[in-house]
């Protein structure tokens, strides 16, 4: 049975699921005003470490992800400029243009961490008119109101606010400062749509006037449009419950006047040098940092691993180091197991790692089963077992196995021959490689083989 720790009933809890064995499973993501970093893609591979630790268990996955390209203002709440804006006006660019580049960076990241995508991948602008009819139906059914600044939803109608961060309304609502806007009821009301002011870039017709959407209404409507009035599971990091998720459950649950999410999951932040990741220390990293200092997505992808998604994990280099080795390692003895000839019952270790990932994805439970697995003699039970994981996992093991070494050897000794600037015999090697069926790619400071 896989059992995952629910954050709204504080429980770990068999995963819901529909007819066949069908998850259908929600994920906030990217807000596309700038270079994804790490600490997004932890968020994204806890994704994918759902997705793969479900198909393992012979489930189906009905999974979507919204890109936010309008509404996400500088803070989580309704304060601050749109962050496509922002972006928008530093790189001189349209909003559209912004949103597509970094789009596409994120796509590229996410697959060079061999993350398994959701099936549908929305952008909130390619849903404004269903944004529109759901803010319709709150407003008819009573749950939101109209100021001269837009839609507004109405806390106070929601007594269930605050049951997923564990916040009480009641109490909030009478400490709360006065909201500077006086039109709100409350202060923690949350604007729906928003009237827009004629130079605001973005804006779309609507029955309230020109206007954009709130940020959280997206994630309500996408969900709707996708999965419907029933979703198994719904993920996100930890900073968006207080704000993000919250506002999600009272927009959905009041639209259909039931529970719409059962599971909710919230990884962790990723902590870099045991701190926040910020700009005036420096520290934010991409993917691209790291491959600057030798180190692959594939390392990032298996340092993941090293720690519970419920843990804030730590990034420093000399952990990345320490992961980039092992993976190195279990690559080495995987080779040796392909080619083994003892017999092994690998049988107990499959069960210890259907436990592991089972029990609320232990990941560090699951690698230290695999580790200890490939102690064992040299066998090509161990492999298969190894590849069985690997749906798991996700790691590359084939890339090397492919290129027989000789062809190594040649692509080696041409491109010192090409560092030293003896360019004939980088030449005549690349003939001979490309003579025996493989081809070379450069790039600026490695080389890539290929097979033709
Ligand atoms: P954003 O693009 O800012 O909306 O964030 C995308 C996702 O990354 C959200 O689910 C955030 O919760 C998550 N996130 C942001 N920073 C971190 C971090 N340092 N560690 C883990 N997740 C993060
Ligand atoms: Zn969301």
């Amino acid at each position: 049975m896989v059992k995952f720790y629910n954050s709204l009933t504080r429980r770990k809890e068999e995963v819901p699921c529909h007819e066949n064995k069908t998850v259908k499973m929600y994920s906030c993501g990217p807000t596309v005003y700038y270079y994804p970093h790490i600490g997004n893609f932890r968020a994204y591979l806890f994704m994918d470490n759902i997705r793969r630790v479900l198909k393992y268990n012979g489930y189906s996955l009905d999974g979507v992800m919204n890109i936010t390209d309008v509404g996400h203002l500088t803070s989580d709440a309704d304060e601050g400029e749109d962050k496509m804006l922002v972006a928008s006006k530093r790189e001189h660019k349209s909003p559209w243009e912004i949103a597509k580049f970094y789009t596409g960076v994120f796509m590229e990241d996410a697959k060079k961490l061999n993350i398994d995508l959701p099936e549908h991948i929305v952008p909130a602008t390619s849903v404004i008119q269903e944004m529109i009819e759901f803010v319709k139906v709150l407003l008819k059914k009573g749950f939101a109101y109209e100021t001269s600044k837009g839609i507004y939803f109405d806390i106070e109608k929601f007594p269930e606010y605050g049951a997923l961060s564990g916040m009480d309304i009641k109490e909030k609502l009478a400490g709360a400062r006065i909201d500077v806007d006086e039109e709100k009821h409350s202060p923690y009301d949350f604007v729906l749509w928003v009237k827009a002011p004629k130079e605001h870039i973005m804006q779309w017709e609507s029955p309230w006037g020109m206007g954009y959407p709130g940020w959280h209404i997206e994630c309500s409507v996408i969900g709707d449009k996708f999965l419907g009035e029933h979703i198994d599971i719904h993920t996100g990091g930890v900073d968006h419950k207080p704000v993000h998720h919250e506002n999600e459950i009272a927009q959905s649950n009041c639209h259909y006047g039931h529970q719409v999410v059962k599971m909710w999951m919230h990884v962790e932040f990723l902590q870099v040098d045991g701190g926040k990741m910020s700009k005036s220390l420096n520290n934010i990293y991409r993917l691209s940092d790291l491959a600057e200092r030798g180190y692959s997505a594939e390392d990032f992808r298996y340092f993941y691993f090293m720690a519970h998604y419920s843990k804030q994990q730590n990034f420093t280099f000399e952990a990345l180091e320490s992961a980039k080795n092992t993976l190195k390692s279990i690559k080495n003895l995987a080779k040796e197991h392909k080619n083994g000839t003892a017999k092994v019952d690998t049988s107990a270790y499959e069960e210890e790692f259907l436990d592991a990932i089972n029990d609320d994805l232990n990941m560090p439970k699951a690698i230290a089963c695999v580790l200890k697995m490939l102690k064992e003699e040299r066998s090509q039970d161990v492999y298969a077992s190894l590849m069985k994981f690997n749906q798991v996992l996700g790691l590359n093991f084939e890339e090397e196995d492919d290129i027989p070494d000789n062809i190594k050897e040649k692509a080696e000794k041409r491109w010192q021959a090409k560092k030293n600037r003896d360019f004939a015999t980088a030449d005549a090697l690349r003939k001979e490689i490309s003579d025996l069926g493989y081809e070379i790619k450069d790039s600026k400071d490695e080389y890539q083989i290929l097979k033709k």
